[in-house]
């Protein structure tokens, strides 16, 4: 069983360059040191903050060079990366060439554990370009609920070094991985792992499309009992299809139509699962309502689904997957619901930040008014706005690259409203929400949905939602 065999590397006397000061560059400089590595640091930033950071790492003995991160320091074994460097960085031609492999922060984890002598516990690994952080709280609370003992950890925040190296035993991980994660960690091997869907994201990092698909589907390989794949994205089955996988796993399909044997689906309002049943040819199991989801989105039940697949591949009873579903709380600015003013829900999904998301909030609902705009990072609005021109009330667009869906809104919803802001100032955010307030009608919904970045008007997503529920609020307050 090579798959979830944990390997041990003689880490004393080994000359390791960690590449990157931060959230995963510290806690690796130490793990490593600890075990009698000769750690040397490479960080391209030399300000206060890295200067601090160095003086701590220094004091323990570990050598650090700030303002260079392209020269490979001589000696050097083995690279621990960060995982956003990029693969072109001269730092790793310079490795390529001399033959030194590279570990991304997931390998490390991977590799150092059951090394402190607890259990290694299995990953259950979820990626995909929309989706992920729900998916693996949602997994996370059905394994709860099944008495396990787990953690949602990775790409949502949580380090999977300290996960892995720290006091608490679990039983089985719920872990987000990232592409780039999945670029730097080779020898990766899951219990099981889904692929919720692909659509173009990151491509000036990965190089093209293939490249991008190529990484996420390496979470696939040596998976041991299933490899999760979503139906109506045939590219998630392909990269199933390329993987090379432990005998005996299966390939599982989630759909939100009724499923086929190995799938699970809908049937009337329920989720059911025709996979890890006695007879998938002839018996199917319920797990859950659809109303158990929340929100009960189209987009979220695939979330729901992905997510009770990989339970049920890890032997998670029916019951609890109900349970974990209606006891999961989203995340903020992920489709919240912030108010209803005069029967107009305003909803919150200022974690849109590109097309593919934004359409699925967009299905979501009937009829609404959408607040969009920001930085569009290269993309293009032409099929976004097709698809949901029958929904659309109004449209209120806000931020650096509006004119690109406002001449997309011309060109294929004509006779939609759109009211575009110029101003960028604090106050835009109350303009645009009383804005769309006059376009909406009773029953409508006012979504935040940008399909952009929100670095030109906002210090990040959270920031742009928390502008957004406070005008919200204020609104109702007023009308209360
Ligand atoms: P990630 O961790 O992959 O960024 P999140 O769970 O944080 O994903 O959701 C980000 C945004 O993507 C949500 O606000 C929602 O608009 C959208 N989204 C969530 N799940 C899906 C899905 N399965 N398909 C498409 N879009 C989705």
């Amino acid at each position: 069983m090579g798959s979830q065999e944990v390997s041990t590397v003689d880490w004393q006397g080994k000359h390791v360059t960690v590449a990157g000061l931060g959230v995963s560059g510290i806690p690796a400089a130490r793990a490593l040191h600890e075990r009698g590595a000769h750690v040397t640091v490479v960080n391209d930033g030399d300000d206060e903050r890295a200067r601090a950071q160095a003086a701590e790492l220094e004091a323990l003995g570990i050598t650090v060079r700030l303002g260079d991160g392209a020269t490979l320091p001589p000696s050097t074994e083995l690279i621990v990366t960060a995982p956003g460097w990029q693969p072109d960085k001269p730092l790793f031609l310079a490795a390529a060439e001399a033959g030194v492999p590279v570990w991304g922060d997931v390998e490390l984890a991977w590799r150092l554990r059951g090394d402190n002598g607890r259990k290694a516990a299995p990953w259950l690994a979820v990626t995909g370009t929309n989706g992920k952080t729900t998916t693996v709280r949602m997994l996370a609370s059905i394994l709860e609920a099944a008495g396990l003992r787990t953690a949602a950890v990775g790409n949502i925040g949580v380090s999977l070094l300290d996960a892995v190296l720290g006091d608490t035993e679990y039983d089985v991980l719920a872990v987000e991985l990232s592409s780039y994660q999945l670029h730097w960690a080779p020898s990766l091997r899951a219990h099981s792992a889904a692929v919720l869907n692909l659509a173009p994201d990151h491509l000036d990092w990965h190089g093209s499309m293939e490249a991008y698909a190529a990484d996420k589907g390496r979470v696939y390989e040596g998976n041991t009992v299933a490899c999760v794949y979503n139906v109506a994205d045939p590219a998630t089955e392909g990269l199933v299809r390329e993987a090379d996988v432990e005998e005996g796993c299966r390939a599982i399909g989630f759909t939100l139509g009724a499923p086929g044997p190995s799938q699970l689906g809908v049937v009337d309002g329920i989720l059911v699962d025709r996979a890890f049943v006695a007879n998938r040819q002839k018996q199917a199991q319920e797990l859950a309502e659809v109303s158990d989801v929340n929100p009960p989105a189209p987009h979220n039940i695939a979330n729901a689904l992905a997510a009770a697949a990989l339970a049920r591949a890890f032997g998670v009873e029916p019951a609890a997957v109900r349970d974990g579903l209606r006891a999961f709380r989203p995340d903020a600015h992920r489709i919240e619901h912030v108010a209803d003013i005069g029967e107009v829900a305003y909803v919150d999904d200022s974690k849109a930040t590109n097309t593919h998301a934004t359409e699925a909030s967009l299905a979501a609902y009937d009829s609404i008014v959408w607040i969009a705009g920001g930085l569009a990072k290269g993309a293009t609005f032409d099929e976004l706005v097709t698809g949901a021109a029958k929904r659309l009330r109004g449209v209120v667009l806000m931020g650096a690259d509006r004119a690109l869906i406002h001449e997309a809104l011309t060109r294929h919803a004509p006779e939609v409203p759109v009211v575009d802001l110029e101003r960028t100032d604090t106050g835009a955010m109350s303009e645009a929400v009383a804005r769309a307030a006059e376009l909406a009608r009773p029953g409508d919904t006012v979504l935040l949905a940008p399909a952009c970045a929100s670095m030109d008007m906002f210090t990040n997503y959270n920031k742009r939602g928390e502008a957004f529920a406070d005008a919200v609020r204020a609104r109702a307050d007023e009308s209360a």
